[in-house]
């Protein structure tokens, strides 16, 4: 049994033409998944019983069934916990703005990469999602809101770039206008810095937006809070993003979790501006959410003013994230470990 979200529309056609079946059915599987939301063949009334049968006997619709749900009461943000046909846990978040619904999306069942103040790590990596997987998130959020999901992050658990192929299947399949039709501009992926990885996306040439979690502003420091930061140095990604966005004429987001004592400085805002310097870039400022495995501690209000100030004062622009869901635990991995550890 196949996961038919993991089938691009071509290679449906194929299997429709092997399976002596018409090409156009491919199409319409496509119409009644991505843009009806129909997740179950019988439900599918332009398909003959014949077809259904065989579609039956080979593929299941691979979308997630929701284990949990949590509506924040401050700003309406969902988090919900997906449950696969494997019985792995995952994490997706809908957050909702003025512009429309965006998805935060995990590409992986835990995560290698050992970020020392990430909950989704803590576990180290379960395994990585197929296209169709990450697909699904959106598939099953889209139908538990009722409305579209027009912006998607791959913020959620994992590292996109450690699971590189199936991240670049899924990006094309959801900017597909036959799959989900979301704008390459309105997608953004968020990569703790893998170098050469970076690169290959850069010759994609895709439109989409970049974000690094630099959260240093020199390797010492970085080392301290990233193993990632032992294999690839700062100038390494800052070189590697600069490419990116030569190649792509698109801005980088650096993500940026302020720590208390740590990283949140003023001399570590002029470094940072120091690294920056000339490149296309915005940088997003976080107050780390607080986990209970490590001491980090969010920075205070006025330090987190200053380092905005000390960046905006040297022409970087700089915002500072606003806090979605502070009520439910909306952090980076922190209900998937929590449910793992009650169930
Ligand atoms: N692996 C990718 C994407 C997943 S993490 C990456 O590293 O970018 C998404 C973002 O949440 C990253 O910027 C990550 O560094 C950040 N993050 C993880 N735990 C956090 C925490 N406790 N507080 C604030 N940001 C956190």
């Amino acid at each position: 049994m196949k996961n038919i979200l993991d089938f691009s529309l071509e290679d449906l056609k194929l299997w429709m033409e092997e399976n002596n079946e018409g090409k156009f059915r491919a199409k319409q599987i496509f119409e009644w998944i991505y843009k009806k939301g129909i997740f179950d063949f019988d439900n599918m009334t332009n398909i003959s019983k014949d077809i259904k049968n065989k579609l039956k006997d080979n593929f299941y619709i691979g979308v997630p069934q929701t284990v949990n749900k949590y509506t924040s009461n401050i700003d309406g943000t969902q988090k919900f916990l997906f449950k696969y046909r494997d019985g792995n846990i995952i994490e997706s978040v809908i957050m909702k703005y003025k512009y429309g619904n965006t998805i935060c999306v995990s590409t992986q069942v835990g995560c290698r990469m050992g970020c020392k103040f990430c909950a989704s790590t803590i576990g180290g990596i379960v395994r990585n999602l197929t296209h169709g997987e990450i697909a699904g998130q959106i598939l099953r959020a889209q139908s538990e809101i009722n409305e579209r999901i027009s912006n998607v992050v791959l913020m959620g658990s994992g590292e996109p770039l450690d699971n590189y192929d199936n991240v670049i299947k899924f990006i094309k399949l959801i900017n597909s206008e036959e799959g989900l039709n979301i704008g390459q501009r309105h997608i953004t992926l968020s990569t703790c810095g893998i170098v050469p990885k970076i690169k290959e996306l850069a010759d994609k040439e895709l439109q989409i937006t970049l974000a690094i979690s630099l959260h240093a502003p020199s390797d010492d420091i970085r080392k301290t809070m990233m193993p990632i930061a032992n294999k690839y140095s700062l100038n390494e990604i800052v070189d590697a993003c600069r490419y990116y966005s030569v190649k792509t004429n698109r801005r980088i987001t650096f993500e940026y979790a302020l720590v208390k004592g740590v990283n949140d400085k003023k001399e570590h805002a002029k470094e940072l501006c120091n690294l920056l310097k000339g490149l296309l870039c915005h940088v997003n400022l976080i107050p780390i959410n607080e986990i209970k495995e490590n001491d980090y501690k969010k920075s205070n209000m006025k330090d987190i003013d200053a380092f905005k100030e000390t960046l905006t004062r040297c022409g970087i622009e700089t915002t500072i994230r606003r806090e979605m869901g502070s009520d439910i635990n909306a952090a980076c991995g922190q209900l998937r470990k929590n449910y793992m550890e009650s169930n």
